[in-house]
């Protein structure tokens, strides 16, 4: 039987990925690398290069480079490269053929199917391209299908279960959403929606701006002036840009940058996830209200959605994650790596075709969210009971991610980190999974000292927790045997029905909600509302307190909240005299 291979001829990247043992296998290059840049050039011999190495000399050298060819698909018309001329089939051409050839050396046999990707915007001119591209480069096109129905196929290759799914695919030039319908064995694509303008370049070049406004506020000199500077910086702050999709911060640090008054410069700059979220969001909302557009096309609400599948290189950005997860109120799935999704979709559908049996793709991913207890908002007032997500749920395993944490008080000597897991924003609901302190802080620090916090979660389920304190270097660390199947075990069922058990049936906890008030005695409401307003009194004062009062403190607002919970009318009075005299205490001190 001729093999079909699958092929992701993408704006940014291409790949080419074959069905072995029911499964998509990737095929890599020599260097073992799976992605192939979609760049075309000559070198300065006028030899052909493509992939990487076009890619590195693309900003020195542009006119003998050719990058994002896909825009120009279906158009008639011949782009440059060196001294000659091409149409955009015959650059594509050029890609096809090295993955072609990429899957003849890797499967040692002579390739010459092909299934290729299009986005599901691309017209019939742009498709027929996409065909002779295929043919020029000796490959028989048997199907063009579209890039969400690929990465549909991946996470749904049995076609006869219904279901909906929305596929977000945001790479590094473009965006677009589509709905996908799968049911009877048929995959449709009810909507699509996207920008073709949007991308991880605008986030490159809005961290290249950010970087170099800096730089020239420090030493008068614009290094986006200087092609070489540009092209190197590009590099590294894209380099940062997907250090911040796993850590809070990430620095850029370039040496001999540029030369001024005859002696070197150095570029040095710290990021923190925050501002660059702050840079791109009004870009991301961009693709948010696309994701609103595509719904409203098919005539479907979040609800209607079965899953959320993320594709393409930028989907990994936090920020997607958590602005998809406010909008659809659902987790959106990464299980498939977003680079190679597309491409192993198109190797399924090659499967289907050359009638293989094709199973699901399955990896291992965390099962629910890992994170830790800190003081944050909790239902919109301050609590200490707050759950701060470190590694997500769906995440794909191994998985290493960080986040940053701060102390609340002035000279706070310990830093306790409580480990949970579970979707609870209190960690009350969720499952504890471990704790240690980290002792021997910076006395000298002010509340806001940074904790780096890390979480490496392994394929076996070993969870390794590692509190930094920024400052000094400061380091404990806590390995957690089978994270994942200890919780399995116990289950969040399990969790659940504990905490329902005091905090009654899952109706959100929100202690300190007054609007929850409104079935329980006068005489119980009104000791709630004034216990809820010593609270607040409480965290304000928490701030300037000793270590010893803290301590007390956080423990009797604990008590606190857990009376409220549970309306136990004797128990607030209680723990409200000895808050009272704490706060008051305080506040006069
Ligand atoms: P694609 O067009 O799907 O190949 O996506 C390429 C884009 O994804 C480029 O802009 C990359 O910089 C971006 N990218 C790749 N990995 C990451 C990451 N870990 N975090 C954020 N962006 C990434």
């Amino acid at each position: 039987m001729d093999t079909i291979i699958g092929i992701d001829l993408g704006t940014t990247n291409s790949g080419v990925c074959v069905i072995r043992d029911g499964k998509p296998v990737m095929l890599p290059d020599e260097d073992g690398q799976t992605i192939l840049p979609s760049f075309v050039g000559f070198d300065n011999q006028g030899q052909l290069l493509v992939g990487q190495s076009a890619r590195n000399q693309a900003i020195l050298a542009p006119e003998r480079t050719v990058r994002s060819i896909k825009r120009r698909m279906g158009e008639d018309t011949k782009v440059s490269m060196g001294d000659d001329t091409f149409t955009p089939q015959e650059i594509s051409a050029m890609i096809l053929r090295t993955l072609k050839d990429r899957a003849t050396r890797v499967l040692g046999e002579e390739v010459g199917k092909a299934v290729i990707t299009v986005p599901a915007f691309f017209n019939e001119m742009q498709r027929e391209a996409t065909r002779q591209a295929g043919e020029l480069a000796g490959l028989e096109v048997v199907r063009i299908i579209n890039e969400p129905t690929a990465a549909a196929l991946v996470y749904q290759p049995d076609t006869d279960c219904g279901e909906r799914l929305l596929v977000y695919d945001l790479g590094g030039g473009t965006f677009d959403v589509s709905i996908v319908q799968i049911e009877g064995g048929v995959v449709e694509v009810l909507s699509s929606h996207g920008d073709t303008r949007l991308g991880g370049d605008d986030f490159d070049e809005l961290l290249l701006k950010h970087v170099c406004d800096q730089f020239q506020e420090t030493h008068g000199l614009d290094l986006r002036q200087l092609p070489a500077a540009r092209s190197r910086l590009l590099q590294a702050v894209e380099e940062a840009k997907k250090v911040l999709s796993f850590e809070p911060c990430a620095s850029v640090n370039e040496e001999f940058i540029a030369e001024k008054d005859g002696g070197a410069l150095h570029l040095t700059c710290e990021i923190l996830r925050q501002d660059y979220e702050t840079m791109i969001e009004p870009l991301l909302k961009k693709t948010i209200k696309c994701v609103d557009d595509a719904l409203e096309d098919a005539k479907l609400h979040a609800k209607d959605i079965d899953k959320i599948v993320l594709v393409g290189g930028s989907s990994r950005t936090p920020l997607v994650h958590h602005l998809l997860e406010e909008q659809l109120r659902q987790t959106p799935h990464q299980e498939v790596d977003p680079d190679l999704c597309v491409a192993m979709g198109a190797a399924v559908q090659g499967g289907l075709i050359a009638g293989l049996d094709v199973g699901s793709v399955l990896v291992d991913i965390t099962p629910h969210t890992l994170g830790i207890q800190c003081r944050s908002l909790l239902h919109g007032l301050p609590s200490v009971f707050c759950f701060a997500p470190i590694i997500g749920r769906n995440t794909p395993l191994p998985a290493t991610r960080s986040e940053m944490f701060s102390t609340c008080v002035d000279g706070q000597k310990v830093a306790e980190i409580n480990v949970f897991q579970g979707e609870n924003d209190d960690v009350r609901r969720n499952q504890p999974v471990g704790d240690f302190l980290l002792e021997g802080l910076d006395e000298s620090a002010e509340a806001g000292n940074e904790i780096l916090v890390r979480f490496e979660l392994n394929l076996d389920g070993i969870l390794i927790v590692t509190a930094v304190e920024r400052i000094s270097g400061l380091e404990r660390q806590l390995t957690i045997d089978n994270a994942i199947s200890q919780f399995r075990q116990s289950g969040q069922e399990d969790a659940q029905a504990k905490l329902d058990g005091i905090f009654g049936p899952e109706r959100q906890p929100s202690p300190a909600r007054e609007t929850d008030l409104d079935e329980v005695p006068a005489e119980v409401k009104q000791a709630v509302k004034e216990a809820i307003h010593l609270i607040t009194k409480a965290h304000q004062v928490l701030p300037e307190a000793d270590p010893e009062d803290v301590a007390e403190l956080e423990a009797l607002i604990e008590q606190m909240e857990d009376s409220i919970t549970r309306r136990a009318l004797e128990k607030i009075r209680e723990t409200r005299a000895k808050l009272e005299d704490i706060v008051f205490y305080l506040q006069d001190a």
